[in-house]
């Protein structure tokens, strides 16, 4: 199978590092076929909201530019995707939708980590710690998941960050999330990110052994993410192929495509 990676970051998003240039160059150290930018997306606030964890919106462009400046720059070498990670902020989405399609954008994946908005909401990887948060991201999950703009559910099992147990509940909310991605066929991503996290800091977090399980008896299939924030880590081997072979181990089903620019599909 083709080595592709569709969650890459830039230091735009004020939390991750390195030069544009430097992720391209990882990818293709590491035996990438092809790299998408996924960078937090911006959001057209209806307030003076100053998010800190995404570049704003007059970064865009220049975002724009420079991925596609690498895109012709490296054609032939690798392919280059531009695309951005999303939540699903209902009074926002309008914005979204008209974004993507106006820059051309190639695709978007779908980060569930706050609803409705970062402007009133804690983040979902930190604040999921009883039944009443963790019904709210399961249906913010499920909601973005249905609204036909994303190629693929990143992180899925975020919640496993902070909430406490692998509990009826839990487990229930795993369910909950692979059968709709399964009825829509959306991807579940393996993200690479919480895997370097679960064995630096000993946690169980995410991805979760439990939420795997679960996703490959309701017949999911997966896709693997770098989630970069660090270019050097496109360029390790070693969380892409353990994520392979223990994703390989459960007998669930891989791919390596998305859905590109589902937007265009059918009248919006
Ligand atoms: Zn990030
Ligand atoms: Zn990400």
């Amino acid at each position: 199978m083709p080595k592709v990676n569709y969650h890459t970051h830039t230091a735009r998003c004020m939390h991750a590092e390195g030069a544009d240039r430097d992720y391209v160059e990882s990818a293709l150290a590491g035996g990438f076929t092809t790299l998408g930018f996924s960078d937090h997306t911006p959001w057209r606030y209806a307030g003076d909201y100053v998010a800190t964890v995404r570049m704003a919106e007059s970064e865009l462009p220049g975002y724009l530019d420079s991925i596609r400046a690498l895109k012709a720059e490296y054609a032939g070498k690798i392919e280059i995707l531009c695309g951005l990670e999303c939540e699903y902020f209902p009074a926002y989405l309008d914005w979204l939708r008209e974004t993507a399609r106006t820059q051309q954008l190639d695709y978007l994946i779908f980060g569930n980590h706050f609803f409705p908005s970062d402007e009133t909401a804690p983040y979902f990887g930190r604040s999921t710690k009883d039944a009443a948060m963790l019904r709210r991201y399961v249906d913010s999950a499920l909601l973005g998941m249905d609204c036909g703009l994303f190629s693929y559910l990143a992180h899925p099992d975020l919640f496993l960050r902070s909430y406490p147990a692998f509990d009826a509940n839990a487990r229930a909310a795993s369910r909950e999330i692979c059968r709709a991605a399964k009825r829509l066929s959306l991807p579940l991503e393996y993200n690479l990110l919480g895997a370097r996290n679960n064995e630096r800091y000993h946690i169980d977090g995410y991805p979760h052994e439990g939420f795997w399980r679960i996703a490959a008896e309701e017949g999911c299939t997966a896709i693997l993410g770098v989630d970069a924030h660090i270019p050097a880590h496109l360029a390790d081997p070693k969380y892409w192929d353990a994520g392979l072979a223990r994703l390989r181990g459960l007998g669930i089903e891989l791919t390596h495509t998305i859905r590109l620019r589902p937007w265009e599909d059918g009248p919006q």
